[in-house]
């Protein structure tokens, strides 16, 4: 029977229903899915020795008779094992498999096997231990590189490789290559059907090498392409009008004075905003890197244009926390501030939107609650998002397409997550880049430990010590936020109250705790984060709304319990919470998860003070998809590549889908007609975020 890329994975031989479910859980339906379900990494069996010549710190594969009919022993409840003997030309050799009696009747006298494991000399004896083996007659899993595939339960991995090999021959000539020949010359790349076929079943490494970079670049390729496609044109646009002032009038009106890193990332934008065509700037400093009084000084110049300025960001509580600060620093200048949030009753908002309308506020601050319909502006010309990571492309372009202007409003993107530059790459393909690596004068390192909870009490002690000395301590919990998908383990509300309360009433009778958390109304945020700022509480318990942009710069004390729920750049984001003023910071983190790689992940943090550092680590430990909290993000999955380690095929791969889209923007021309369909597909799941 001849097997078709369209088939059910049922169809197949050993694969019933049971299976087919299982496998339907790793994406896996048809004949195809089970083509592009690459291997995770492979084990090399290429090598066959005879026993008394065989390396004994590695793995080989050795060609032995079966010479003892196999013996089954019962040594304890949860302890089997079958033992038999095997001989080469020269040797003998005992093999012993613990609780695997069910291959007793796979070793039968007589037959000659290939035995796949490490050969142990005991004195004149050799021995091996759970070899993998089969009969020489049907090969399939020795003397080749195996593939060794992602599992899930129920699910072999020699399952798999059989399954793939029976469809392999059949489907790989049904498979259309998507790059054009013309590409594959230009960029010395292998077919897909080769590629594909030899990343499963790969004769030799330098083979194995050779197929891996036609499906890495491949799928750069795809996600360059798509990436840039969903961005537009890329060209650059006429931007709206703005006069070019002298910034130290804004800047006399600040309580400190501008650190170098700051004056050149406003510098920048400023040259963006006064160049006729339309800004495009993405500032990155890490957190206290104090980007807003530079996202300030650009709405400073739209506003003496007569322009008006939307500043969106993620959280209410930032939002308030913003106009807090910057309402007296653009007053100086005679320039108003408003606010804009979901939560506000329907007069505030009437008079908001009317002011807005009529121009008499110069820079909103506000939520997503500004995309919304009824928001209209007079004259907007600036558009700033803070946090970007938050909002997808679209939301940013959404909040653009409010303008009546008929240039095209500037755009200003603040980000306080450092990204590694493979990423921001791909993400920011489209904005050119500040930075702003320096931070104001005076601060120091946060340091930071990770605790056990047995030295909970002593954790309790430092707190009430940084109390004492007049400071203030966030504690944070993990708990679900009603934005987000309930992560396992995660703290539910009533577990994060009972927290505060116990510590209240239990711990710290004496002192003033708050609670802040994501279900509570807008009001009572403000109201509880205002009461924090002013001094009036001691601590404060929180999850994770307070994650951004919070600035109190008395907090001293940082605490995270369960660390271990968080990735490091949320952890680091966290941290960023304190260490803003100028007394000695600390953060703790409680954990007592054992997990070597949840332990290398907090020790990371324990060692830096360094965003960047900490986000090339998060992304080596996690991936990209992880890295932003994929959903929020939106890039795809990626299935070969890898962008901490792929960087050089990433600019090939980039440069390529710049030529291509360059050549032919709609993609129309026949020969396109495969890339187009590709990334069409890779970008479905992701059209919300990127629309
Ligand atoms: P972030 O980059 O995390 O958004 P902020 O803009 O909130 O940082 O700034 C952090 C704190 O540092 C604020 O209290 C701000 O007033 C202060 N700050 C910003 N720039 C300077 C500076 N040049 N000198 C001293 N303090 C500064
Ligand atoms: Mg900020």
């Amino acid at each position: 029977m001849t097997y078709h890329l369209t088939d059910p994975v049922q169809s197949l031989p050993g694969i019933g229903p049971v299976r087919a479910s299982r496998l339907e859980k790793l994406g896996i339906v048809t004949a195809q899915d089970l083509l592009l379900w690459y291997p995770r990494s492979y084990e090399d069996r290429r090598e066959v020795a005879p026993i008394r010549e065989a390396p004994q710190d590695r793995p080989v594969c050795v060609r032995a008779m079966v010479a003892t009919p196999a013996r089954a022993a019962h040594i304890r409840k949860g302890l089997d094992l079958v033992k038999v003997n095997v001989v080469d030309d020269q040797d003998a050799m005992e093999l012993t498999f613990f609780n695997q009696s069910y291959l007793r009747t796979a070793l039968v006298q007589g037959k000659v096997c290939l035995f796949f494991g490490t050969v142990e000399r005991k004195g004149s004896r050799f021995l091996m231990t759970n070899p993998a083996f089969e009969p020489e007659e049907n090969q399939r899993f020795t003397r080749c590189i195996l593939p060794i595939y992602p599992l899930t339960a129920g699910i072999s991995n020699q399952l798999l490789v059989g399954a793939v090999r029976r469809i392999m021959e059949d489907c790989i000539q049904q498979i259309e290559d998507p790059l054009p020949p013309s590409l594959l010359r230009e960029h010395q790349l292998a077919q897909a059907g080769y590629a594909i076929q030899t990343v499963h079943f790969p004769p030799s490494w330098e083979e194995l090498e050779v197929a891996r970079r036609r499906l890495i670049f491949e799928e750069l390729f795809f996600l360059s392409v798509g990436l840039a496609r969903l961005k537009g044109s890329g060209q650059k646009q006429q931007g709206v009008p703005c006069r070019y002032y002298d910034p130290a009038e804004y800047c006399a009106t600040l309580p400190f004075a501008l650190t170098g890193a700051q004056q050149r990332a406003m510098e920048e934008a400023f040259r963006d905003l006064t160049s006729g065509s339309a800004m495009n700037r993405l500032i990155q400093g890490d957190v206290g890197s104090g980007k807003t009084v530079v996202a300030a000084a650009c709405a400073w110049l739209m506003a003496k244009n007569g322009h008006q300025t939307a500043l969106m960001v993620p959280t209410e509580i930032l939002a308030e926390q913003h106009v807090q600060t910057l309402t007296p620093l653009l007053a100086k200048s005679g320039q108003r501030v408003g606010l804009l949030t979901g939560s506000m009753r329907a007069k505030e908002r009437r008079q908001v939107l009317s002011d807005l309308a009529s121009g008499a506020i110069d820079l909103i601050v506000g939520t997503h609650a500004l995309l919304s319909e009824g928001v209209s502006f007079h004259r907007l010309g600036l558009v700033i998002t803070d946090e970007q990571h938050r909002f997808g492309v679209g939301q940013r372009a959404a909040l653009v397409a409010k303008s009546q202007e008929a240039r095209r409003p500037h755009v200003l993107v603040m980000s306080a997550t450092p990204i590694p530059r493979t990423l921001a790459l791909i993400v920011y393909g489209d904005l050119e880049i500040s930075v702003i690596d320096q931070r104001p004068p005076g601060r120091q390192d946060i340091q930071t430990i990770l605790i056990g909870e047995n030295k909970r009490p002593q954790m309790y002690g430092f707190v009430r010590k940084q109390v004492q000395e007049g400071h203030q301590v966030y504690l944070v919990c993990p708990a679900v936020e009603e934005s987000e998908e309930p992560a396992p383990g995660a703290m539910d509300l009533k577990a994060v109250t009972a927290y505060a309360r116990e510590l209240q009433e239990k711990v710290f009778p004496d002192l003033r705790v708050g609670l802040i958390h994501g279900k509570l109304k807008g009001k009572e945020k403000e109201a509880v984060m205002s009461a924090f700022s002013a001094g009036e509480l001691d601590l404060l318990v929180a999850t994770t709304v307070i994650e951004v942009g919070v600035d109190v710069p008395n907090a001293t004390l940082m605490v995270i319990e369960n660390a271990e729920r968080f990735g490091l750049s949320q952890l680091h984001q966290l941290r960023g919470r304190v260490g803003r003023g100028d007394s000695q910071s600390y953060c703790i983190l409680v954990s007592s998860a054992q997990g070597q790689e949840t332990r290398q992940r907090l020790k990371a943090l324990c060692a830096t003070n360094d965003g960047f550092q900490i986000a090339e680590e998060d992304l080596k430990l996690r991936g990209p998809g992880d890295f932003f909290g994929s959903r929020q993000h939106g890039l795809p999955p990626l299935r070969v590549a890898d962008l901490a380690t792929d960087v050089q095929l990433l600019y090939e791969a980039r440069d390529a889908a710049q030529a291509l889209l360059q050549d032919d923007p709609e993609l129309a021309r026949p020969e396109y007609q495969g890339i187009r369909r590709r990334t069409e597909e890779l970008f479905e799941a992701s059209r919300d975020t990127f629309n």
